[in-house]
């Protein structure tokens, strides 16, 4: 028995049922079991009361995309950490990418990470498993044995699944046990050794560059084996116009395709690599302008079904190495929210509704987790944040215990205020 949590006088904006009202919320034995004006006797016997004035009120954030480099890389990140960064950043649910050291691979891998985050208590912590072992790209994984383990889906991610054979015997697989295949979309004979996008810049900075039809080609191949297969594909991390292209005429064509997007795309590009900053290093790379204006149109018409982090840790002594040899990512789970916000609500690509529905219902359609809404008898996740504030994003106040974040000093706005998981408030902003 835990009691009643009462959440009071809040814009909830649920998009799954098409809410966006000023109403209450209330929890009962972690449980949502009422939207909408809740009487006063209620209030006086709830264990807690939480004023939500002039702030929003959501099903709790969804990442589907993390990096939390345990098991093997625990100086980066841990399940621990990286659950508790998430917590602070308004996130109920995160899933964990399988490129670890070893990989995620197998039934006991998946039951170790979910140990992890149960033990951390902050969010709840998925894990996709492995397409391939070793994620070499040759041999089939133990899918079935995972995904009955509760694995969310599967991905090489780090590389794409190379040999087209190999991948469509991965979709043929999957389509037993109803699970997502997602892909790091990279043909690497394209992408030979590249490390930013071919382009301009690459040429002028005299380093390799991965071809945008690095990304649209695996694409491209993907979606004709989904054509023949008709199982669940998730694109991950799209990032040049051409992509876009391809999931229009996919989706054009009802095919079970997704896809999501991630802040960096969105709000830096090719040029940010000329001072030769590692912190700008991240694969796919920062591309152009042009494909930040396609993917951007892309969210404004519906086309991207998930917005995710891609949050990619790294030791910073590994990131003051040459741009050459630095390892590829991103930091930026604790700012993502801000980062989207700016990103598509300040120049108004979508409204709040639009923004939480890309990032709770619809990755929770995508994973299968039975989440991302406030519907009544839901798990009581709620994220509340208040849409006005306006923070400085600081990366030594970060939780996560890596700082490869080019972020560092940019003013946005919209800003976590509490995060509550199963009903318990796991974080308070103070
Ligand atoms: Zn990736
Ligand atoms: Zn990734």
């Amino acid at each position: 028995m835990t009691g009643q949590l009462l959440i009071k006088n809040g814009r909830v904006i649920d998009p799954a049922n098409n809410l966006d009202t000023k109403c209450d919320v209330l929890i009962t034995d972690e449980k949502v079991a009422e939207v909408g004006q809740i009487n006063g006797h209620v209030e006086k016997s709830a264990s807690r009361v939480i004023d939500a004035t002039g702030k929003l009120v959501t099903p709790g954030l969804i990442d589907m995309h993390v990096h939390f480099r345990e098991p093997g890389d625990e100086e980066e990140e841990t399940i621990a950490s990286g659950s508790t960064a998430a917590v602070a950043a308004g996130f109920t649910s995160v899933v964990c990418m399988p490129n670890t050291n070893p990989a995620i691979e197998s039934e006991t891998d998946v039951e170790y990470v979910h140990r992890k985050g149960r033990q951390t208590r902050k969010t709840h912590v998925y894990v996709m498993g492995a397409i391939t072992k070793k994620r070499e790209g040759v041999e089939l994984a133990e899918m079935g044995l995972m995904a009955e383990a509760g694995a969310r889906g599967f991905t090489d991610d780090g590389h794409g699944v190379q040999n087209p054979a190999v991948m469509l015997r991965a979709l043929k697989y999957a389509k037993m046990f109803d699970v997502v295949i997602a892909q790091h979309c990279q043909d690497n004979n394209f992408a030979a050794d590249g490390v930013m996008n071919a382009g301009y810049y690459s040429t002028i900075l005299g380093l390799p560059g991965i071809d945008a039809l690095a990304e649209e080609a695996m694409l491209w191949r993907d979606i004709q084996l989904v054509k023949k297969t008709q199982v669940r594909y998730h694109a991950q991390h799209i990032s040049t116009a051409g992509s876009v292209e391809l999931i229009r005429q996919a989706k054009k064509d009802s095919l079970p395709v997704t896809c999501e997007v991630t802040p960096h795309h969105l709000l830096l590009t090719e040029e940010r690599c000329s001072e030769y900053d590692t912190n700008y290093k991240v694969n796919p790379p920062l591309r152009s302008q042009k494909d930040v204006e396609a993917l951007k149109q892309a969210i404004s018409e519906g086309l991207v079904d998930a917005l995710a982090s891609d949050h990619a840790p790294h030791l910073q002594s590994e990131k003051e190495l040459e741009f050459l040899a630095a390892p590829f990512g991103i930091a930026s789970l604790e700012c993502v929210l801000g980062l989207y916000v700016k990103a598509l609500i300040g120049p108004k690509i979508l409204d709040w509704p639009g923004l939480i529905r890309l990032m709770t219902v619809n990755p929770a359609k995508i994973i299968g987790i039975d989440k991302g809404t406030l519907s009544r008898g839901k798990q009581g996740d709620v994220t509340i944040i208040d849409p006005e504030a306006q923070w400085q994003i600081d990366v030594s106040k970060f939780i996560s215990k890596s700082r490869n974040c080019p972020y560092h000093g940019w003013t946005v706005k919209g800003k976590v205020e509490k995060t509550i998981v199963g009903g318990e408030v796991r974080f308070e902003a103070h």
